[in-house]
């Protein structure tokens, strides 16, 4: 049985045999056996805090800083992001750690300076339909990671992939970020059943951000492991030094020590994948 998705309307984001995108940025792979680990805070909050993560994201094998300038934020009177400072200070502590950097882009007319800062590009979940948003980053020469809608099916957020690489783009990663449901135990519900479906149909890497799809700090290393036992290809996680403190997303991120962890258990798994002790079927 396929994933439920009418196959005739896409063009690119279907795989037609085994084909797999690999998508590379300098040193770092993304789609290959490795996971690819993407940490940071939600919000880039000060040059010091983000230092401090960047360290903590080198110190554990991470491969990618996150953080957030342009915070697309459900109040308007919540803090809206630091804008082109905070991309200043991403830049800087992706460069000090020899990390790639990805940030959130809310808006056509930014993402000029975004390009000048960032190695990959983010749509937010709020913006997965903004379809003049994903036609102009289709147009950049930027790897673009598409979070999906948090109410859309995977064939809506597959089309979404689709109007990406019809502008030119081909280098997308799909982040399963959690979906609304009936459930208000968590903030979202993470559908892990999304990383086979994707698997099945596309060869697009898909990524797993269990800090959004939780809203939970204690539920995330678990909901990690589980993508990566699922076979993702890799987590986005909100860290901080200390969690409390976070301007946003307080109460889904998670300090150095639960993150070096579950780092420590990313690999076990992932390693045990790669010896074929675990056989998906
Ligand atoms: C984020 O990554 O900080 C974010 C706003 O994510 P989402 O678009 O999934 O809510
Ligand atoms: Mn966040």
């Amino acid at each position: 049985m396929l994933t439920k998705i009418n196959k005739d309307k896409f063009k690119h984001v279907l795989k037609l045999n085994d084909e797999k995108t690999i998508i590379k940025i300098k040193d770092i792979t993304i789609g290959d056996e490795n996971p690819v680990i993407i940490a940071g805070p939600c919000a880039i909050e000060s040059q010091q805090s983000i230092l401090d993560i960047a360290y903590a994201v080198k110190n554990n094998n991470g491969h990618i800083l996150r953080g957030g300038a342009f915070k697309p934020r459900t109040s308007p009177y919540d803090f809206q992001g630091l804008k082109e400072e905070g991309l200043k200070m991403l830049k800087i502590a992706g460069e000090k750690y020899n990390l790639l950097t990805i940030t959130e882009v809310i808006s056509i007319s930014d993402i000029d300076l975004i390009c000048q800062y960032v190695d990959i590009l983010q749509i937010g979940t709020r913006n997965m339909h903004n379809f003049d948003l994903l036609r102009e980053v289709g147009k950049r020469d930027k790897p673009v990671l598409l979070k999906r809608g948090m109410s859309a099916t995977i064939e809506e957020w597959l089309f979404a992939a689709e109007y990406i690489m019809n502008s030119g783009n081909k280098n997308v990663i799909l982040c399963e970020r959690g979906i609304r449901t009936f459930e208000t135990a968590t903030r979202n519900t993470l559908d892990i059943s999304a990383i086979p479906a994707i698997k099945q149909v596309s060869h697009l890497p898909i990524i797993v951000d269990p800090s959004h799809g939780s809203g939970v700090r204690e539920y995330v290393p678990s909901l990690t492991l589980a993508s990566i036992a699922g076979g993702a290809d890799g987590v986005m996680l909100e860290i901080h030094k200390n969690p409390d403190e976070a301007i946003s997303d307080s109460m889904q991120t998670i300090n150095f020590d639960t993150f070096s962890k579950v780092c420590d258990n990313i690999n076990l798994i992932s390693n045990a994948l790669k010896n074929n002790s675990f056989n998906r079927g």
